[in-house]
């Protein structure tokens, strides 16, 4: 599996992910991501290829325990790690160049979680933009 961030700078390369994929609901995620929530799938440090761009990956504390991993020229957000020797990478699923065999298979810390992103398959979906009637 390839993946990429959004400037194309940091590229890698896994064979497969690691135990459970899972939408994250906390307040950290949300705001790492941008977005409703972060979704992550765990690759094993030995599994991962850096094929280019590790250095441009600048490193945000966010915990006592865990740091976070984002691009430097385009700040896509690249991973979440647990600031242990040999801990796993948690990739950022929405790096990923093609459909992955796997998905989310939880949600976690949803008692953090807004009510804005939960009707999202109830909603009109559009092919490209959405086209406003006037
Ligand atoms: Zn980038
Ligand atoms: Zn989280």
């Amino acid at each position: 599996m390839n993946g990429s961030c959004l400037c194309g700078g940091v590229k890698f390369s896994f064979a497969k992910f690691d135990g459970g994929i899972a939408n994250c609901h906390c307040s950290m995620c949300r705001k790492f991501s941008g977005a409703a929530y972060g979704t992550f799938g765990t690759v094993r440090t030995e599994d991962l290829n850096w094929e280019s761009g590790f250095d441009l990956i600048k490193i945000f504390n966010s915990s006592e325990k865990a740091h976070r991993g984002f691009c430097s020229t385009c700040g896509s957000s690249i991973f979440y790690r647990l600031s242990t020797p040999d801990a796993p990478f948690e990739i950022a699923f929405g790096l990923l160049e093609s459909e992955p065999v796997e998905s989310p298979t939880a949600n976690i810390y949803c008692a953090n979680r807004p009510k804005w992103p939960r009707n999202i398959d109830e909603l009109p979906n559009f092919e490209e933009a959405r086209v406003m009637k006037k």
